[in-house]
């Protein structure tokens, strides 16, 4: 209970201080994203369409057109054993097994 209690806490704070920071995003006169700088030639990635970051996992599929995709836009939690597939391309296997 008392464990309870305070992961309760520490969510409620979590988010007083995503609260206050879009509060200064807000105020920021400049307009321009803070958390993450982007260079705008840089390749995007994954059904999301963003820069790579964190952990990547590659599509087995060589036709993918995505290819890359981040570990937590696709579910995974750690590197796959073995072959995977995106689910783009799992679902065309899928549809051309099944016929
Ligand atoms: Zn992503
Ligand atoms: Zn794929």
């Amino acid at each position: 209970m008392k464990l309870y209690i305070c992961r309760t806490r520490l969510a409620t704070a979590a988010a007083a201080q995503a609260a206050t920071e879009a509060a200064a995003a807000v105020a920021n006169p400049t307009g321009m994203e803070l958390d993450l700088p982007v260079d705008p030639n840089e390749p995007t990635y994954c059904f999301c369409n963003q820069v790579s970051y964190g952990e990547m996992v590659a599509c087995d599929n060589a036709d993918c057109k995505i290819e890359w995709f981040h570990f937590g836009c696709v579910g995974l939690k750690e590197q796959p054993k073995g072959k995977w597939y995106c689910s783009d391309c799992a679902a065309l296997k899928n549809r051309r097994k099944g016929r």
